[in-house]
């Protein structure tokens, strides 16, 4: 087994100086981040919570947050981390499929869960004084550190454990690719949450480099954080990046910032195009909670020559696309499977879903003549129509070119003759007709990939990571 020094301890001893966290309400060295850690782990350990304890964190980004995540790691407890944004029966399923024993809340999403079998405990009230416990000193790399949902886009959300291993490899992959400066300053305005958060968070301490910590994003703030806080990294999705174009209006952000890390879907043209006028480094990227944050990750110099393509797997990784149970040639689709130290060992309480020490991922793609991956969609989601295969995500980018669409679904209905139809659902800005939204998609897709209807909503179905949930778009599904 590998073994390694506790990541925080060991970047307290390097560099105790340097800024570790600058999050919204104040700022800490490594020194000064190890000492809240010391303490919040000591006030844990008096809980009872220890090595192999099981510890649910539902929390807000927040320095408390990034401490309380450490803070398990000192004691060699599991951290399974919950989205906030879940509702009181997807939490309860996820404590009890989890099971965990303790859960650690902010004060402010108190009563957002059901009769509790597990402990709950107010994370304000975990500081004590004492230093003198015992706290892991060494990381073993193959010992499970957290435990994160899927999203639940396509299914029931299911638990990936996430190893040391698989952070520490995630951390050094993706510095393989975008290097590693010593002014570096991450942007974390995504959930810690999600992979996307407690990536930048295990890189803060691994590359000895500081997080800048927002507590929601708010474009206005993020902007301010790169136009005058010195941030050379952001990781965003598309909504963020479409929202911080808008408030940046004419200005263009200084060159310190080197990374626009774009994740979590593709990547649409016209949002390429502007950050391309606007000289802003965008990197795509193809990552999910299984692969502990990137996996594949395309440069801003192939992002024209490379439209749509989500890139070239991280050093450490690799592709491969599989149909009917071999490997497909360049330019076939198939299912993606990934291959890497970043990958997650498994599902919690699953069966193994491994081949040959590949994962299959779920997502449907190909690999051009040059090995860029391209993700077509989710392989649960194709629509098989007269034995042609619709991918749903190609409706909706039509649907969503169109200047009246403000949100696009589209899925698979029973249909006598041609087994099943594409039929669409949107949500609009303006009013447009459905004959009008048909004409414009007949003039931009093959005809067995027209909606045979386009429905119109108020909203679409969405998780609580504000994905499309596909599979609930002809009953509506959850609206918030
Ligand atoms: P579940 O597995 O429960 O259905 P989920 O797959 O949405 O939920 P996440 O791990 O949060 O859960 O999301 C990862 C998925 O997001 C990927 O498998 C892929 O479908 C999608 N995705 C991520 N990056 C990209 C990208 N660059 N292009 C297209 N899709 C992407
Ligand atoms: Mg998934």
């Amino acid at each position: 087994m590998t073994m390694m020094p506790n990541w925080l301890m060991q970047r307290a001893f390097l560099t105790p100086e340097r800024i570790a966290v600058a999050a919204e309400e104040e700022t800490v060295t490594f020194h000064e981040l190890h000492i809240r850690t010391l303490r919040k782990a000591a006030a844990m350990q008096g809980e009872g919570m220890g090595k192999g304890s099981r510890c649910a964190v539902l929390m807000k980004n927040s320095l408390d947050m990034a401490v309380t995540i450490h803070a398990l790691a000192y004691i060699g407890a599991q951290a399974i981390l919950l989205n906030t944004r879940l509702t009181a029966a997807e939490l309860d399923y996820q404590l009890r499929d989890s099971e965990a024993e303790y859960l650690l809340y902010h004060h402010a999403l108190e009563h957002q869960w059901e009769k509790p079998s597990w402990i709950s405990i107010d994370s304000r009230n975990l500081e004590s004084l004492t230093e003198t416990e015992m706290f892991e000193k060494t990381f073993h790399l193959d010992e499970t550190a957290t435990i994160m949902y899927t999203s639940g886009t396509t299914g029931k959300p299911k638990g990936v454990m996430q190893t040391f291993g698989n952070h520490y490899w995630s951390a050094s992959g993706s510095s393989l690719n975008l290097g590693l400066h010593h002014d570096d300053r991450w942007l974390c305005a995504v959930p810690l949450f999600h992979i996307s958060g407690l990536s930048i968070l295990m890189r803060g301490i691994i590359y000895g480099m500081t997080v800048v910590l927002h507590e929601t994003f708010q474009p206005e703030k993020a902007n301010k954080a790169i136009m005058e806080e010195g941030v050379t990294i952001a990781s965003v999705v598309q909504a963020m990046l479409t929202r911080m174009l808008e408030d940046l209006g004419d200005a263009k952000f200084p060159d310190s910032l080197r990374v626009m890390l774009l994740g979590g879907g593709p990547a649409p043209m016209p949002l390429l195009k502007e950050c391309k006028e606007k000289s802003i480094p965008v990197y795509q990227t193809y990552g999910m909670t299984e692969t502990s944050s990137q996996i594949v990750t395309l440069s801003p110099e192939y992002s024209f020559s490379k439209l749509g393509s989500a890139g070239k797997p991280l050093f450490p990784c690799r592709i491969k696309i599989m149909n009917s149970g071999a490997e497909c040639p360049p330019m076939a689709e198939g299912e993606i499977y990934v291959q890497g130290p970043n990958v997650t060992k498994g599902y919690w309480k699953r069966e193994s879903t491994f081949h040959d020490g590949f994962l299959p991922t779920g997502d449907i793609g190909y690999l051009d003549e040059d090995g860029f991956l391209f993700v077509l969609d989710r392989r649960s989601d194709l629509i098989v129509s007269g034995g042609e295969n619709v991918y749903p995500a190609e409706i909706e980018a039509v649907l969503l070119s169109h200047p009246s669409v403000l949100e696009a679904g589209a899925a698979g209905a029973d249909d006598p003759k041609w087994g099943q139809v594409p039929v669409a659902y949107v949500v609009l800005k303006e009013h447009v007709s459905e004959a009008e939204l048909l004409s414009y998609c007949r003039e931009r897709l093959a005809k067995y990939k027209l909606p045979s209807r386009i429905y119109f909503r108020d909203s679409l179905p969405r998780n609580a990571s504000s994905k499309l949930m596909r599979r609930m778009l002809a009953d509506g599904g959850r609206h918030d």
